[in-house]
Parts: C-alpha cells; structure tokens; sequence
C-alpha cells in the first residue's frame, strides 16, 4: 500500500496548480492524498502508544485558560472501524478526580458506537486522518487553499448529511489541511455548546511514518476552543485488524460513553413556578432551591445574584425568574460565577442575553468573554456581547440593607473560585468545598486556610451543591488539624 514518493506527490507540492496546470478538483486532490497516505484498502485501523488527556474534563480543569494540565494514559489503544463508523479506544489512567483524592489506577474508555449519531462523539471519529478522508468520499467535498504560519495548503471541507444537523438545523461541516506531501496535517470542525457557542475542535496530525504499509502521524493532537485537550504519541498501528470486532465491543456490564466534554443541556421536565423555588434565609437573603443553590442578596437599590448561570440554559431562566419574582422593581446589578466549571457555567447564557453584567474572578473574565461573545450559529442564536467583570480578591458591595463580601478562595479544585460571606448574617455560600469533616481534601484545606487568613466567622455554611455541611467557620478550620 505504501510508496514514499509518487508521481502525484512530486505534483502536489506544486499544491493546487497541480501537473495539468489548473487547479485540481477534489476527487483528484482525495485521489492524490489516499496515495501518498496509502489508505486503499483500509477499512479499519488499530494504534497503540501513550497518550494524554485533560486533568479532570474539558470546562472541568484547575484553570480557565490553557495550557490546561494533562494527565497520562498508558496502554492507549484505540481501534476504528471506518465503514461502521465505530471506535474503541481503552488505556490506564491515574487520578484523583475533581476533589484530588490520592491518584488511582482507573480505566480510561472511549466507545463511539455506530448507532452514535451526536455530532459531539461522533467527530471523535472523522477527526481522524482516515475518518476525515471517508466522509469527503462519502459527503462530496470542496477544494480550497489555506495558510497557517509559514506552510500553505490545500484544504478539502465537506459537510454533515442532512440528517445530521445542529440544533438551528445547519449541518456540522469538516475541514481538512493537506500539507505539501500530501498529508493530513489538521483536521477541524465546530459543535455546539451552551456557554461557548460554535465550539471549535481540531486535530493536528505530524511525524507521519508508515506503520503496517499505513502512513499514521506518530503524533496526534486534539485542540478544544484553541487548548490542547487530547494527545496520543502512536508507537505502533494494524491496518485491518483481524480481530476487529473483538476490539470494538466493551467488556460486558461496561460501556461509559466517551467523547468527552458535553455540549451542555438545556434541561427539561416540567417547570415549577420559579418563586416557589425561593426560601427566605434572611431579611433581604434567599436561596433558590431545584437545583445548584443559587444566592439572592437585595440591596436597597439593585440585587445580586451569586451562582445563577449554573448547570444549563433552564436553570439560568429558572433562577432569573425565581430572582425576578422575588425582587420585582429593581435591577439585577450582577450575576456572580463561582468558576467556570461547565456544570457552574452552563446556565450563563440566559443572564448575558439579558444584558445582565456577569462577575467572576479577574482570571477568569478573558475566557468567559471568549466563549460568551463566540457565534452561536448552530444554535441558532444571535452572538451576544456579554458584560464581564472581575474580582480580584475581595469584593465588598454594601448599603444599609445589606454587606456581600465576594471572597477569592484560591484552591486547587479551582484556583479562581469565589464564595460568598455574609457577615451581618454569620453566613457563608459557597460552591464545590462541600466538607467531608473526616476526609478534607485539598480544596477544603485551602478553604480553611483562607477562613482562617480573612478572620471569616459564620455561624451557617451552606452549598450550591445542597449538602450537609458543618454549621461554623469552627467546623472548616478542623481541616486544618488533620
Ligand atoms: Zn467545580
Ligand atoms: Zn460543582
């Protein structure tokens, strides 16, 4: 299957003038890149190596902005069945999860059935060099040119049937660089996100080398909105693997979906009145129940919201109404964000349409405004032009009615992560440091270490994830004898 140099290589270095002198249709451009990637009669491909994957998740990292840290995968293999399509890919992993337990050995698993129809698992697969090669030949794809940095390149971009489209019912399109040997070098494509709109994930593929007659990039790299999110370093590759399906079936009571990093939803069920929602905790302080427990504090001109744009689109409506309803005639001055953890995030759409100013910690401002302010074609939403603010360490807002102080937490669930304390009230809210009194992890001694730092003192500690928790800044502290 493998030649290093053919005739229609030597001509694609002169990129699309190709021999004939004109520019070369797509089917001569595939016809040319199958070649020099020697792909006839590939059906199916099985590579091994080591990989690497987001700590935690994509929207679920330490930081906002990349470079997100990394974890490795050891015994990578992944195995894709073009003509399905369907994909398998199984590893090892260690790690401690978003509460940075001590690291365990955990399965890492990757299933893209071939009933999988949601384009958010299913780019997983034309991602790929030989995924994105089969859906030009199946869908019919058009020929251009491109330049990234120094190197130009012809480009072939095709699109999803026309079964297979994004909630505004525009189909997903895929766009692949062809370098000047004929290689797949990149390969990109967009899916939709609540909070970042027209997500864009990519692949870069280099180091090609022939591996079993196939030429395989010897490194893969998956980019998310611009931020590494996935690498494999190929050490070895089958072409048609005997054992196929075998390789494709997850062991029996097993089968976590993967793909990785959601496009977030919109909820559903039936709605209950959102001031039913509301509980009075003081005078002028509410909590907002059904769901992350959100925190309205009234001033006596405006109010402030803290956690309203959490879990999705519904429950931001949700919250925004249930605030609506409960201080009718006054203005909403600020949505606060704890951090910008997908399920924390989601819901941040439906305050930003509004208009509505939304505050976070002063690292985190640059990526919200990146992902609030992208298109949101495939939604079929107008792009939004959100209103973004940031705290830096502690932010006072107070009048006659009430004092918040927006306290920075530094932590290594989320190094900028805000919690709220209320100290007219002896009250702090906060989000993700749910105390495990015998068990503190390293967030919650970081909490602690922080209580103690600013001399807070409540006598209520309560959390967007409703939990028990210990009743006083007493019972955080402890964590700091252990
Ligand atoms: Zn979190
Ligand atoms: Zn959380």
């Amino acid at each position: 299957m493998f030649r290093t140099l053919t005739m229609s290589a030597v001509c694609a270095a002169l990129l699309s003038a190709g021999c004939g002198g004109g520019p070369r249709d797509a089917q001569a451009v595939l016809a040319d890149v199958n070649e020099a990637m020697a792909t006839e009669g590939l059906q199916s491909i099985t590579y091994s190596g080591t990989a690497q994957t987001l700590d935690r998740a994509f929207l679920q990292t330490a930081v906002a902005s990349p470079p997100w840290p990394m974890y490795d995968i050891s015994n990578y293999s992944r195995t894709i069945d073009l003509t399905a399509p369907a994909s398998r890919a199984t590893g090892t992993m260690f790690h401690g999860g978003v509460f940075l337990r001590p690291p365990t050995e955990q399965p890492y698993e990757q299933q893209i059935n071939a009933d999988e129809t949601a384009w958010n698992n299913q780019l997983e697969i034309w991602l790929t060099p030989w995924g994105f090669l089969r859906g030009a030949e199946m869908y019919g794809a058009e020929v251009g040119t491109a330049e990234m940095g120094e190197a130009a390149f012809t480009t072939l971009t095709w699109q999803s049937p026309e079964s297979q489209t994004s909630p505004s019912g525009m189909r997903y399109t895929v766009t692949g660089y062809i370098n000047d040997q004929n290689l797949v070098s990149r390969v990109e494509t967009q899916v939709e996100h609540v909070m970042m709109g027209d997500l864009q994930v990519a692949a870069n593929y280099s180091d090609y080398r022939e591996m079993d007659g196939v030429m395989v990039p010897a490194s893969m790299e998956q980019e998310r909105a611009g931020g590494t999110s996935f690498t494999v370093a190929v050490e070895s590759a089958t072409a048609n693997p005997a054992d196929l399906t075998a390789r494709l079936t997850p062991p029996p009571a097993e089968g976590n979906g993967g793909g990785g990093g959601g496009g977030g939803g919109r909820g559903g069920g039936p709605a209950p009145d959102p001031a039913d929602l509301v509980r009075k905790v003081y005078d002028g302080v509410y909590l907002v129940g059904g769901g992350y427990e959100a925190m309205i504090v009234e001033f006596t001109d405006f109010v402030v919201v803290f956690e309203g744009g959490a879990q999705n689109e519904n429950r931001g409506q949700q919250v925004l109404a249930a605030t609506r309803a409960t201080v009718p005639n006054k203005p909403i001055r600020y949505v606060v964000n704890s951090h910008f953890h997908s399920d924390h995030s989601s819901g941040l759409a439906a305050w930003a349409r509004e208009g509505i100013t939304i505050l976070t910690h002063e690292e985190n401002v640059p990526f919200a405004e990146m992902a609030l302010s992208n298109p949101r074609t495939l939604l079929g939403e107008p792009t939004m032009d959100p209103t973004i603010e940031g705290v830096e360490d502690v932010m006072v807002i107070e009048d006659a009615m009430n004092r918040m102080e927006i306290v920075h937490i530094p932590n290594p669930h989320a190094e900028h992560l805000l919690g709220v304390y209320l100290p007219r009230h002896s009250h702090f809210h906060q989000a993700d440091l749910t105390l495990f009194p015998d068990d503190p992890s390293p967030a919650h001694i970081a909490f602690a270490e922080r209580v103690r730092e600013l001399g807070m003192e409540f006598d209520t500690l309560t959390g967007v994830h409703p939990a028990p928790n210990p009743e006083s800044d007493d019972d955080v502290l402890v964590a700091l004898q252990q």
